[in-house]
């Protein structure tokens, strides 16, 4: 099915192309991608991602809003209670050190920006328990400024669609910019998590069921046949992302659909 030129085949433009096709794709294949952390706002934000650390958004969605009801400013987080907040942070794993970042991060805001979330990637990077994946979701998502999140989902990805062979996340990062417009970033980001979370999996990517698979140089990675690949299928839309690929979403079980994407 896929009719990728080999990897070593492919012009620079041909490759950039291709990749072009691929976003157009996941934009009609995930017209609800977004960023899966609740949050209302840069702090609410920061704080979710730190907790997304070694465990889903599902998790962090679950305890952030207990969390933030408790603690709605910097200074709040500041000066927790550390038992307190480790308590309501232990569901999250590695919950000690989150609470330290999260009162780190509350003290370093209070005592270098008047409490606010600054706006800039150079300015994020310096707070505590925030790099520079935390940082692209920050600018993204609550300053409207384009960035690129390379998360497990999207290196995984990128490096399969042969978009760059690269493994370092800041490399992957330039690379992947410079194929697509800058306006496009964000939310080309959240579409291509969001294949990585209900399509293309980890260990058993769903290729007889990708709307992805004519553009893809790693079709065959996972199971082509309809009936195996459909249940490997994630999420509430798993039967349409079905019917886009062109497969019977009969074939999808129950269970795929209310699985929780990883
Ligand atoms: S599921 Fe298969 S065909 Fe689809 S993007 Fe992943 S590797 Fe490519």
């Amino acid at each position: 099915m896929s009719r990728t030129p080999a990897p070593d085949a492919e012009t620079d433009l041909g490759r950039k192309r291709r990749a072009r096709r691929m976003g157009r794709v996941l934009a009609e294949t995930h017209p609800d991608a977004h960023c899966e952390l609740d949050h209302d706002g840069p702090l609410q934000l920061a704080v979710a991602t730190i907790l997304s650390a070694q465990t889903t958004d599902k998790r962090v969605n679950e305890v952030t809003p207990k969390l933030f009801a408790r603690y709605r400013t910097a200074a709040d987080y500041a000066g927790a209670d550390r038992a307190e907040m480790e308590e309501l942070l232990r569901p999250t794993g590695f919950f000690r050190n989150k609470t330290t970042s999260l009162i780190n991060l509350g003290r370093t805001l209070v005592e270098r920006y008047d409490g606010r979330v600054p706006g800039k990637l150079t300015e994020l990077v310096t707070l505590p328990g925030i790099g520079r994946k935390t940082a692209n979701v920050v600018l993204g998502n609550a300053f409207d400024v384009p960035g690129i999140t390379v998360d497990t989902h999207f290196q995984r990805l990128v490096r399969r669609w042969n978009w760059t062979t690269e493994t370092d996340p800041v490399k992957i990062e330039y690379v992947v910019g410079a194929l697509f417009e800058k306006r496009e970033w964000t939310m080309l980001s959240h579409r291509v998590i969001f294949h990585g979370r209900r399509v293309c999996h980890a260990r058993k990517p769903a290729c007889g069921a990708c709307t992805l698979a004519p553009l893809c140089p790693s079709y065959g990675l996972g199971p082509t046949d309809a009936p195996s690949a459909a249940k490997l299928l994630k999420g509430p839309r798993a039967r349409e992302l079905a019917i886009q690929a062109g497969v019977d979403p009969a074939l999808v079980p129950a269970t795929a659909v209310t699985a929780e994407a990883p």
